[in-house]
């Protein structure tokens, strides 16, 4: 089953190349990587606040771009998850990480642009269209991108005092809100594959004149390595085990939802005999 998000039925034009064409499905998380996460089963849509298990698409995207330029940036990333992003890598520990910066970003900013749309259409990450499609070169006045990679925590559960260990298992995008005074001019966008959790700070408008002191403070207080655009390679050291920093705020909030859709999917199951 999909959840297509149809924010604009009567614009048929593409939301990349701007072209009326035949206009296709566009999944928001690659099918490829969906098929290397069997276990992400359980999706949340800002638009609907809802919690299901459908893939979440989206229909505003031309053949030409999806299955061309687009498909290739998925083809990208899903290598990238055989190399590395599969790995849970251990505290106190570098990880390595080559990459190919346009590729690596085009994508970032490619499923951050897809997921922000089903809830503004005219979202500011649409000035990165053609820089996503590779035909405007990198905007590094506007997007620069910082790595942290997140290793497993250690917790006692409190009712039987038996120690488990809780692995970043997530596959997550959306807006991150880590300084608030920020929120005026800039945009920070995550897109977390397990362990490791990209950010992405974006800078839309030039029409609001902030201090270098503020720039300073905002882009201290984002966790994580910055990821260079001039090399091919970072040696990241992995973070604090800051889970609960990065996702349980969102699952306590909604948390209702979750378990609301565990009951149905528990309910659909047939029963063991
Ligand atoms: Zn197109």
């Amino acid at each position: 089953m999909l959840i297509t998000m149809d924010h604009n039925q009567t614009d048929l034009t593409c939301a990349y190349c701007g072209n009326p064409g035949e206009i296709t499905r566009e999944h928001i998380w690659p099918r490829c990587i969906i098929e290397r996460v069997p276990s992400y089963n359980t999706r949340y849509s800002k638009s609907a606040d809802k919690v299901f298990g459908a893939e979440l698409v989206i229909r505003d995207v031309c053949v030409k771009c999806n299955n061309g330029v687009l498909s290739k940036l998925d083809s990208y990333i899903c290598d990238l998850f055989d190399r590395y992003f599969h790995r849970h890598p251990q505290p106190n520990t570098t990880v390595r990480f080559e990459y190919s910066f346009d590729l690596l970003l085009r994508w970032l900013l490619k499923i951050s642009y897809n997921s922000a749309r089903t809830t503004d259409p005219n979202t500011p990450l649409r000035i990165f269209r053609e820089y996503i499609l590779g035909t405007a070169p990198y905007p590094s006045e506007s997007v620069s991108l910082a790595l942290d990679i997140v290793p497993p925590v250690e917790f006692i559960t409190r009712g039987d005092g038996i120690k488990r260990t809780l692995t970043p298992d997530w596959m997550r995008c959306g807006e991150a809100q880590l300084v608030p005074s920020a929120s005026s001019w800039c945009i920070i966008r995550f897109v977390t594959l397990n362990a490791f959790h990209f950010l992405v700070l974006v800078t839309p408008v030039n029409t609001v004149k902030v201090d270098e002191s503020e720039i300073r403070r905002v882009l201290s207080s984002i966790p994580g390595h910055p990821v260079y655009p001039n090399r091919t390679h970072i040696d990241a050291p992995v973070g604090k085990p800051s889970i609960s920093r990065m996702h349980m705020h969102h699952f306590e909030a909604k948390k209702d939802l979750y378990d609301a859709h565990s009951s149905r999917s528990k309910g659909r199951k047939k029963p063991l005999k």
